[in-house]
């Protein structure tokens, strides 16, 4: 709670930013193919490049990812939660097609996006054993969306490859930093909710 009173002026301009960066690119966010709706999209997206480029064209995985990069720093044994994260992605992308569809995997992730943003913002360290099952839950849900859109083993590794890169950038800031961008990536995550209904 200490850590929260110290919040300040520059958050509330950060998730002013965040809020504005949601508001301003919701052609870019829901360009993000695939998922779900366009799922036609699917054999354009079996080639490793296409799965580099994935988690960057889509603001959904690129904040999320950032955000446990972020998060990892504020946690005593946070550097097991982006491999974590890798590895629960990959099983839910594998068990995708086995699965039945889930209603509104979409909403999901987009909360996703919000609580990570949230936690990183209030830099909330919590037993080993909460961030690994939290990371590793938001980890399945977007590999659950994965599965349906990245077919083929050389997407899944650039997808993989991609994603670890952006979870290390997340986890490159100073401390202030950090809790600057996960405030900034929460009002991005209320406003991809937003655009959900
Ligand atoms: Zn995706």
């Amino acid at each position: 709670m200490r850590m929260a009173m110290r919040f300040g002026r520059p958050v509330l301009a950060l998730a002013a930013l965040g809020l504005g960066m949601g508001l301003a690119l919701p052609a870019l966010a829901l360009a993000h193919p695939g998922h779900g709706v366009d799922s036609g999209a699917v054999g354009s997206l079996s080639s490793f490049t296409t799965g580099l480029l994935h988690p960057l064209t889509g603001l959904d995985h690129l904040l999320a990812l950032l955000a446990v990069g972020l998060w990892s720093r504020q946690q005593r044994q946070g550097i097991v939660l982006p491999p974590v994260w890798l590895v629960l992605m990959a099983l839910g992308a594998s068990m995708a097609p086995v699965l039945p569809a889930i209603p509104a995997l979409e909403t999901s992730i987009a909360a996703t996006v919000l609580l990570l943003g949230v936690l990183a913002a209030f830099a909330l360290r919590v037993p080993a054993a909460l961030s690994v099952a939290t990371v590793g839950l938001c980890g399945f849900l977007h590999g659950l969306a994965h599965g349906q859109e990245l077919s083929g083993m050389a997407s899944g590794a650039g997808f993989l490859l991609a994603s670890a890169a952006l979870m290390v950038l997340g986890a490159l800031p100073g401390a202030r930093v950090r809790r600057l961008a996960g405030a900034a990536i929460g009002a991005a995550g209320v406003v991809l909710l937003a655009q959900m209904r």
